[in-house]
């Protein structure tokens, strides 16, 4: 544990923001005392005590001035900036705010017209996307919209587990711990962190949300008008670059906001010119902005598998399961590695259908995997289908036939078609 220290107060004037990260082994607790002030677009409400826990990072900003008791471990480490990008990323919300409302008042037979903004935010990792989405999805809350928040970063996962696409509606300002809550969200699984495991099928996952959003969107006015905020991964080079436009396109947006990076910024102006109705903006990077490197990453990637099942804290109890090999049927996507074209003799071509859905056999290979559970009926909808939850194997008997899964809930699971990927989790 890290030493005590007494509470203190920090005066904050307005536009200015403090800086915070909660230490490794104390958890911080902090209350306003007076003014107004936010996390991440959400308000703080007055005098209460919140808790944070510990590693978490984050900006208590202020408009127009506020006080903030804290109380929290030596390991705490906090500061104040005067300078941040709020300003601008307010405007932003206004703009969509004004869109919103051109949408609502349009006739609803009208797809085009009452179709609020598709808001897209793009950049380099750790450029503050999945903050800025956060920001801009919690005000929209607060003025009563419901908007759609779509997280195609599969290397975190701020909605769902990693390695998946996902979408769930807004309906509340952003709660700052709990974050997003998980009742029910749209998802379709990917099963590897990093796109390149699979490119074509990451595409195909992008464009399967896509489209039942955009169905869903056709019956319903009110989120059709509150429009989409769609957060990305980081991976803008190369094939990641050719996969944002891929996003862009897919989801039909038409506010492309680039955070932090003028040349992704000007080459996605230049190939999008031929679109007038989709606007390119750029945005500051705020300095309060956390790095985290590729370490911090994959161990956050296992504190979100852990909050699946156990919830964050704690508050969940997951049940361990067993099965038949027979009761359950596994299948990949993807028929493994595929061999380069200039490995082939000539004219041949690659084997490996990359989005090929192919039979498991149980074996000891499943262990310490997380399988989503499809609510595909047979193995041609996979692709598809949405996932209806995950399930984590503790056990493999190949003897007798049986496997162990821990699942959120005791009782059957809702199909017995289960897809596996490269995505796994060490139990600590
Ligand atoms: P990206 O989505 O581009 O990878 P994030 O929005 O997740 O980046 O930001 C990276 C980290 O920095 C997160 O832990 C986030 O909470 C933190 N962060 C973002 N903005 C601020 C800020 N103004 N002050 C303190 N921490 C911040």
């Amino acid at each position: 544990m890290a030493a005590i220290t007494p509470p203190r107060q920090v005066k904050l004037d307005r536009e200015c923001e403090l800086r915070i990260e909660v230490g490794e082994n104390s958890p911080l607790r902090l209350r306003l005392l007076n003014g107004n002030a936010e996390i991440f677009g959400t308000e703080i409400p007055p005098e209460i005590w919140l808790n944070f826990p510990p590693r978490l990072k984050f900006a208590i900003f202020t408009w127009h001035g506020a006080t903030i008791e804290m109380d929290g471990g030596s390991d705490l480490s906090d500061y104040v900036a005067d300078e941040t990008p709020m300003i601008s990323y307010v405007n932003v919300h206004a703009i969509l705010e004004a869109r919103r409302n051109r949408a609502k008042a349009s006739a609803s037979n009208n797809a085009e017209s009452s179709q609020g903004p598709r808001v897209i935010v793009v950049g380099p990792t750790d450029s503050g996307k999945s903050t800025l989405s956060r920001m801009l999805l919690s005000w929209a809350a607060k003025q009563g919209w419901k908007p759609t928040f779509v997280d195609l970063d599969i290397g975190q996962g701020s909605i769902t587990l990693p390695g998946c696409t996902a979408a769930t509606p807004i309906e509340m300002p952003i709660d700052p711990v709990e974050g997003i809550p998980l009742e029910m969200p749209l998802v379709y699984f990917y099963g590897h962190t990093t796109p390149s495991a699979n490119v074509d099928l990451y595409k195909l996952v992008v464009k399967e949300l896509a489209q039942t959003l955009e169905k869903q969107f056709s019956g319903n006015a009110e989120s059709r008008a509150a429009g989409m905020v769609i957060n990305t991964m980081g991976w803008i080079e190369g094939v990641g670059y050719e996969l944002l436009l891929h996003a862009i396109h897919a989801f039909n947006a038409d506010v492309v906001l680039v955070l932090g990076q003028e040349k992704l910024c000007s080459m996605l102006k230049d190939v999008l010119k031929s679109k007038p109705k989709v606007d390119v903006v750029k945005l500051q990077k705020s300095g309060g902005v956390v790095s985290r490197p590729p370490k911090y990453r994959q161990k956050s990637r296992g504190y979100r598998i852990r909050e699946y099942f156990y919830g964050l804290a704690n508050d969940l109890s997951p049940h361990s399961n067993i099965a038949n090999f027979n009761d359950l049927s596994v299948y990949r996507i993807g028929g493994g590695p595929q061999a380069p074209r200039s490995a082939l003799p000539i004219g041949a071509e690659p084997a490996a259908d990359p989005t090929r859905v192919v039979t498991v056999n149980i074996s000891q290979d499943l262990l310490h995997l997380v399988l989503a559970v499809s609510y595909a009926k047979d193995p041609e909808e996979i692709i598809s289908s949405n996932v209806a939850g995950f399930i984590y194997i503790t056990d493999v008997d190949i003897q007798r036939r049986k496997i162990t899964y821990l699942a959120p809930s005791a009782g059957e699971l809702p199909s017995r078609v289960l897809i596996l990927g490269t995505l796994a989790w060490l139990e600590t």
